[in-house]
């Protein structure tokens, strides 16, 4: 186990050429202080534990002291924001303060959001609001612990500093890790600007760190960007099948290695709504929750066009066309199983296509719709009547409900065993979004005891955990209007 002296550094994007970054340390601020600590990511860079509970944690991770071996950097790169490109953006507010190696060969960035201003600030005061960072924190771990590839989060802090947003509010920082923060719009800003030397370098780096087994490929490039691909199309299908909408689907908040990137205007589906705009900044729905495939595409179509200096142009029309495939077999098995399907028929496809219509037509709550759905009973006689009133507003429902008990007892499993199954992918608890305001609202005045009760919730969502099924209830009539926009 290490100390916060001890962390075993090797800062390789530090050590690109300086076009790819600003050498920039965090600027101080006022008396910080450690709001949440999560030691399951501490253990992933082999820190010890007991670490938090020391005064230094906190000052190094407000960037107030830099961690011996830290090499800090704000990270270049552009970006298609809202389907427009933005020729520099990079980190404005971000500093990533190095990438530790733990015992296993993993790395991991250690990435301060809220961190002051660096050469990509613009117009911003590189500062980040304790709202958006409490919605991170939570977020990344919420996600992981749901099987979404993601960023995590190692600590929140909090500091006296004000921060002006619409209105005065409190200063926060949040070290998310990563084993990259590359992301399409590092790629994009060299090539829109003619430099495909540092396109080169810049792949050539990723290849070599993150995707060390297509080095020897015949056409590394290529065999990279089908992967990206595919991974990218794999995580949109996660995003549809959690029901999650990411709000800012930018290339720049795109991770190179098809991770959730970028928590800000966020939502989890709750009366299920295909179209939910889950940003409130978002006026013409461009990253609606049912478009996020679409994007998807849309973004690897830019990153394809960033690489076209090393990737012959029939070789990447022909990768970005494995990309709808790809979504669709992910698509496909991450709703059978939500559905409790374990062998294949025709029809099974149309049969949770279908589903996901009653559920827009009953506009009913997409986590716990799936999670009660667990609970069917296959017998031939029998009622379902609680599963079955949730869709009663769907005048199709009754003959789903027949389809699916019929397709259910041509599966060998039993309702038992499958419920154990389907209780594995189909979560009793999400992040809902008034769950997070209810532990913004107290932590704002002071109290952080919620936002340490609900990442405990968080870290097993498909547990049942009796004690706390009030997470599971969903949003209440205060609730109910509440926005999030890009604002943090
Ligand atoms: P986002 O919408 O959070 O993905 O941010 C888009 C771009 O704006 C990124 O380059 C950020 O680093 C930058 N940015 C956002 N907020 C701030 C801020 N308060 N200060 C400086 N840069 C910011
Ligand atoms: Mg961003």
């Amino acid at each position: 186990m290490k100390t916060l002296e001890t962390l075993s550094f090797d800062n390789t994007y530090a050590a690109l050429p300086e076009t790819f970054r600003q050498r920039v340390s965090p600027t101080v601020v006022p008396s910080p202080y450690l709001i949440a600590f999560n030691a399951d990511a501490a253990k992933l860079i082999d820190l010890d534990p007991e670490e938090a509970k020391r005064p230094e944690f906190a000052e190094y991770f407000a960037g107030n002291k830099l961690l011996p071996g830290s090499d800090p950097v704000a990270m270049k790169y552009a970006g298609h924001q809202f389907g427009h490109y933005v020729p520099q953006l990079g980190d404005g507010r971000a500093i990533l303060l190095g990438e530790v190696r733990n015992s296993i060969g993993g790395k991991w960035d250690l990435h301060l959001k809220g961190g002051g201003q660096t050469a990509f600030s613009r117009m911003g005061d590189g500062r980040a609001v304790l709202r958006s960072s409490i919605r991170e924190y939570l977020c990344g771990e919420a996600m992981h612990a749901l099987n979404v590839p993601t960023t995590r989060a190692l600590c929140l802090v909090g500091t006296d500093m004000e921060v002006y947003r619409e209105h005065q509010e409190t200063g926060a920082l949040v070290t998310r890790m990563a084993p990259s923060h590359v992301r399409f719009g590092s790629f994009e800003v060299f090539a829109h600007r003619g430099q495909t030397d540092e396109v080169k370098t810049l792949a050539d780096y990723v290849i070599g760190l993150y995707f060390p087994h297509l080095v020897a490929a015949e056409k590394p490039y290529l065999a990279f960007y089908r992967e990206v691909i595919s991974r990218t199309a794999e995580l949109m299908a996660h995003w549809q099948a959690i029901g999650f909408a990411h709000g800012v689907m930018n290339t720049d908040n795109m991770s190179i290695l098809g991770l959730t990137l970028d928590y800000g205007p966020f939502g989890f589906m709750e009366d299920f709504d295909p179209g939910f705009i889950c940003n409130h900044s978002d006026d013409t729905g461009r990253y609606a929750f049912d478009q996020q495939p679409r994007i998807g595409y849309w973004n690897l179509a830019c990153l394809g066009y960033a690489l076209m200096s090393l990737i012959d142009a029939d070789d990447a029309r022909a990768a970005i066309e494995t990309y709808a495939p790809a979504f669709n077999a992910k698509m496909n098995s991450l709703m059978m199983a939500k559905i409790g399907l374990q062998t294949s028929c025709d029809g099974d496809l149309k049969l949770w296509q279908d589903l996901i219509d009653l559920l827009a037509v009953a506009k009913t709550d997409y986590t716990n719709y799936f999670r009660i759905l667990g609970n069917f009973d296959s017998s031939p006689d029998a009622r379902n009547d609680g599963i079955r009133q949730r869709l009663k507003l769907a005048p199709m429902a009754d003959e789903w409900f027949n389809r699916y008990s019929a397709r259910l007892r041509e599966e060998s499993r039993t309702d038992a065993d499958r419920r154990e199954a389907m209780n594995q992918v189909n979560p009793r608890y999400v992040l809902r979004n008034y769950l997070a305001q209810v532990a913004i609202e107290k932590a704002e005045r002071k109290d952080f005891g919620e936002i340490e009760r609900l990442m405990s919730v968080l870290k097993h969502p498909f547990d049942d955990q009796p004690e706390m099924a009030h997470y599971a209830n969903p949003a209440p009539a205060w609730a109910r209007g509440l926005h999030v926009s890009c604002s943090s």
